[in-house]
């Protein structure tokens, strides 16, 4: 069992030359409905069409634009809630056809050694005893070690991953790949960088939002930091 106590990461598989250049193409079509492409488009006067298109709440013309973002080391209850984002597209790690207990060439079948990966709340100590009810002191990572020695039973057992997958925790480890617009990603940072969002996905999305917010000035602008919560997790709230 590996626990995972640091937030997941990301990586931005859109080139960054490639969004920033996303920023003229929105200029292009906008200036479209006005009629008014008159000089010469570059990065500082998209930056401040879009701001402005923003303002006006004109966000259908950002949507000339995509971004893919591959997400790694977080939970299936990430993945369960950013997968609710209708308008994305995604490709996410399968439970039933990837083989926990296949080392990396994916050839050998080592159900001994298999080791399942799981994200854990980083405010809480995993190795702290809970008492549960017939007297038993026991650590969510001796919890989640059970778990794991439940899925090598069953594989044991001649189960197979797709099977043996109904044991697994929501915290298990995910990978999950991400494309949206412009559009969505902000609708999507709105509700997941907020302060009701769960800790995991306010966490990774908001240093998505940063990065971005630097990558493509004009478009994520309005999210600014609006404080901590009671974990130490930043949240984030909209305004011009
Ligand atoms: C803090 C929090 C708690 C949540 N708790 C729960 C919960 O307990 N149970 C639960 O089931 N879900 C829960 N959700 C998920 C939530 O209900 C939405 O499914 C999720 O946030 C996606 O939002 P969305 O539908 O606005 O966005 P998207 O699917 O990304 O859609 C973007 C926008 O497109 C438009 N749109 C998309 N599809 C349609 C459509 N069919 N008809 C009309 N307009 C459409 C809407 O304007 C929508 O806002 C929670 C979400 C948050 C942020």
């Amino acid at each position: 069992m590996k626990v995972i106590k640091d937030p997941g990461t990301f990586t931005i598989l859109t080139p960054k030359a490639e969004l920033r250049k996303q920023l003229l193409r929105i200029e292009r079509a906008g200036r479209t409905c006005y009629r008014s492409q008159t000089g010469k488009i570059s990065e500082d006067s998209a930056r401040d069409f879009v701001a402005m298109l923003l303002k006006r709440g004109h966000e259908s013309v950002i949507e000339h634009s995509s971004m893919t973002v591959k997400f790694m080391k977080v939970s299936r209850g990430f993945t369960h809630e950013i997968v609710r984002h209708r308008l994305a597209s995604f490709s996410q790690e399968s439970t039933r056809y990837v083989d926990y207990a296949r080392s990396g060439d994916t050839t050998t079948l080592d159900l001994d050694s298999m080791e399942i990966h799981a994200v854990t709340p980083p405010h809480r100590d995993e190795t702290e005893k809970i008492a549960l009810d017939n007297g038993e002191q026991i650590s969510l990572t001796e919890m989640l070690s059970t778990v794991e020695s439940y899925y090598r039973g069953l594989r044991k057992a001649g189960w197979n991953p797709e099977d043996a997958r109904q044991i697994l925790p929501i915290g298990l480890e995910a990978h999950i790949v991400v494309t949206a617009n412009f559009r969505e990603w902000r609708h999507i940072f709105a509700l997941r960088t907020s302060k009701p969002a769960h800790w995991e996905i306010r966490s990774v999305l908001g240093k998505l939002l940063k990065e971005v917010q630097h990558i493509v000035p004009g478009v994520f602008d309005d999210f600014k930091v609006a404080g901590k919560d009671a974990n130490g997790v930043e949240y984030v709230e909209q305004s011009f």
